[in-house]
């Protein structure tokens, strides 16, 4: 985010946007877009925050097939000689990095919530699976085996819960942990990882197939492993954050 390209230039009362930016959430059918702009020099402290209508002229979209996520649509935007007036700037001019991080901890704690959510939603479909298949002249579950994958499932989903309550009450209380939030969310995203892996294993052939909610979440756990920043960019913001780095 301190290394962003796109260009703001002004112009009198109006700030001239050149550039583009990708992989934009709701960017084909959004009216505002929250733009991250560098209005300054290199680095962190040349970046502002602005608001930029969408029917602003010079302002195009190009929408992007993706693997899952497909109830939310996904877009480039390119912006060419864009003016967007000064009055459309968010906080100080330059001082947008701040506002951008501190988003990054709500946007990080909700993907950490749906990872959670959706790991639940696999353990509960292998569950009734594995009480109603019969293989080997016993239920699915009545092997040690696929029990135990429940077991390693549920054990995950916990762990996700607890850490999830206690950063969600620390938010709520002001404070900012933002190295305990990268790690959640890298946390519960392995923790939908596996349990949507698992859960599609336990479903057999019939998690392979179109319909079943595992078949499904396992398309939507790359997003969230890089979205909001990829697992590895996370650990080493923790990393920093912690000292280490
Ligand atoms: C569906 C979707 C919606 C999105 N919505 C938005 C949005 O609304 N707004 C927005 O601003 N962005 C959005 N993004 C962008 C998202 O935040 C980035 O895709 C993500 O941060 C990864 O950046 P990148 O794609 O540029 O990958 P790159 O930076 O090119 O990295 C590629 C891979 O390299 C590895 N890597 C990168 N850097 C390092 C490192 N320092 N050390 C070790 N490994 C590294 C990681 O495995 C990473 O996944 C969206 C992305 C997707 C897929």
């Amino acid at each position: 985010v301190a290394n962003l390209k796109l260009r703001a230039e002004r112009d009198g009362d109006h700030y001239i946007l050149n550039g583009s930016k990708t992989f934009i959430t709701s960017g084909m059918r959004a009216d505002y877009i929250t733009v991250a702009a560098r209005t300054g020099g290199p680095g962190a402290g040349g970046v502002s925050a602005l608001l930029v209508e969408g029917n602003t002229p010079g302002l195009t979209r190009t929408a992007l097939k993706k693997m899952g996520w497909w109830c939310s649509d996904t877009a480039q935007l390119h912006f060419d000689h864009c003016r967007v007036p000064v009055a459309n700037l968010l906080g100080q001019e330059n001082g947008g990095f701040q506002i951008f991080m501190l988003n990054f901890n709500q946007e990080r704690l909700a993907l950490a919530l749906q990872a959670y959510g959706f790991a639940r939603v696999c353990l509960d479909e292998a569950s009734e699976w594995a009480s109603s298949r019969t293989t080997f002249g016993k239920r699915l579950v009545g092997h040690q085996v696929v029990r135990h994958k429940l077991v390693a499932m549920a054990t995950r989903i916990e762990a996700t819960r607890a850490l999830l309550e206690d950063l969600t009450r620390r938010l709520e209380q002001g404070e900012s942990p933002v190295a305990q939030i990268c790690m959640l969310k890298n946390f519960a995203a392995q923790t939908m990882q596996f349990c949507a892996d698992n859960a599609v294993q336990i479903l057999g052939g019939m998690g392979f197939m179109r319909g079943t909610k595992s078949e499904r979440i396992y398309r939507e756990v790359k997003v969230i492993m890089i979205g909001g920043g990829a697992e590895e960019v996370l650990n080493e913001l923790a990393a920093r954050q912690l000292g280490w780095a």
